[in-house]
């Protein structure tokens, strides 16, 4: 058993917190949120009414918060100096590539050893401890935050070096929200030439247009596996929180020089649905398209 500090207690890592209480680990918890907090109380986590209080004497940190500048606030007021210099650093959040590197190349230089490891999979993969985590930082780093991620999810990949899970999470998201637009606008189509939704699926899903969207996350009501479709597009992964990784996606892009002309579209059309239905699930930008 080791003595893990959590900080941010949100919808996911409400989940990630008392899945390490379950794996045996004292989870000392803080969050701004007083709610969430006595819900990780209920989950056996031990609650500190400040960042500091809760880092103190930790063996490692976590932390799942909203932003890159919260995420430097944190780290750079309450963890770096507060926690023991022996402890390992883990920074769960999705945030920019930038402000990843920034914050891991400060704990180093405080003597930490740490790692960005966004996630893959959402509110449901916290709670069940299913998680994909894509991880960057040193193999030393890696090797000492892996068996603290495993205890939250079912696959732990070393990416590379200081932000290359972040890198890897928004490529991933830009390509998902690429997919899923083109598996709306395939549907829609197939539906005005006459296909019956179901035939296309079963077309579709066995040929070359077969991708994730259609064949783990239809967006079509009855079609497919259980999906956030089958629920008014209610739950599952929010078209805001889409478009934060978009709009991520498309920082890092200019950054590096990259050309992703159906990324930068893919967050337009986020932008113009999320203005909108900002916590409708991401795959009900097809209705957007069927009127
Ligand atoms: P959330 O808003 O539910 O949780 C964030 C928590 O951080 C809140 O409880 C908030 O009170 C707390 N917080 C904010 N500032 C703080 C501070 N200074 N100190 C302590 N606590 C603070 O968000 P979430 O859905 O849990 O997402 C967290 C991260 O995970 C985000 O970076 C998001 O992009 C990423 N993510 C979310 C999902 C998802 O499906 N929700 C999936 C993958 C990745």
């Amino acid at each position: 058993m080791s003595s893990i500090a959590f900080i941010g207690l949100g919808n996911m890592g409400g989940g990630m917190a008392a899945n390490l209480v379950k794996a045996g680990h004292d989870v000392r918890a803080f969050d701004l949120n007083a709610e969430a907090l006595d819900h990780a109380k209920d989950n056996g986590c031990k609650t500190f009414m400040a960042a500091r209080d809760a880092v103190e004497g930790a063996h490692a940190v976590v932390s799942m918060l909203p932003n890159g500048a919260i995420v430097k606030a944190v780290y750079t007021a309450d963890v770096i100096g507060h926690a023991p210099r022996t402890a390992i650093l883990l920074d769960c959040s999705t945030i920019d590539v930038a402000t990843a590197r920034e914050v891991e190349t400060l704990a180093q230089d405080a003597g930490y050893g740490m790692v960005d490891a966004p996630v893959s999979g959402g509110i449901a993969a916290a709670n069940a401890g299913t998680l994909t985590f894509m991880v960057g930082g040193t193999d030393e780093a890696f090797a000492r935050a892996e068996p603290i991620l495993s205890a939250m999810g079912k696959a732990v990949i070393h990416a590379g070096g200081a932000g290359a899970g972040q890198a890897a999470k928004i490529c991933n998201n830009m390509l998902l929200g690429i997919h899923m637009i083109g598996t709306c606008e395939a549907f829609t189509m197939a539906e005005k030439l006459g296909l019956d939704p179901q035939t296309f699926y079963d077309i579709s899903s066995v040929s070359s247009g077969q991708n994730w969207s259609m064949t783990s996350y239809c967006p079509v009501p009855g079609v497919g596996p259980q999906s956030p479709a089958d629920n008014g597009y209610q739950g599952g992964f929010a078209a805001g929180l889409m478009l934060k990784d978009l709009r991520l996606a498309m920082e890092a892009a200019s950054t590096a020089g990259a050309t992703t002309p159906l990324g930068q579209h893919a967050k337009d059309l986020y932008e113009a649905f999320a203005a909108q239905h900002g916590g409708m699930d991401f795959s009900g930008i097809i209705t957007t398209l069927q009127d």
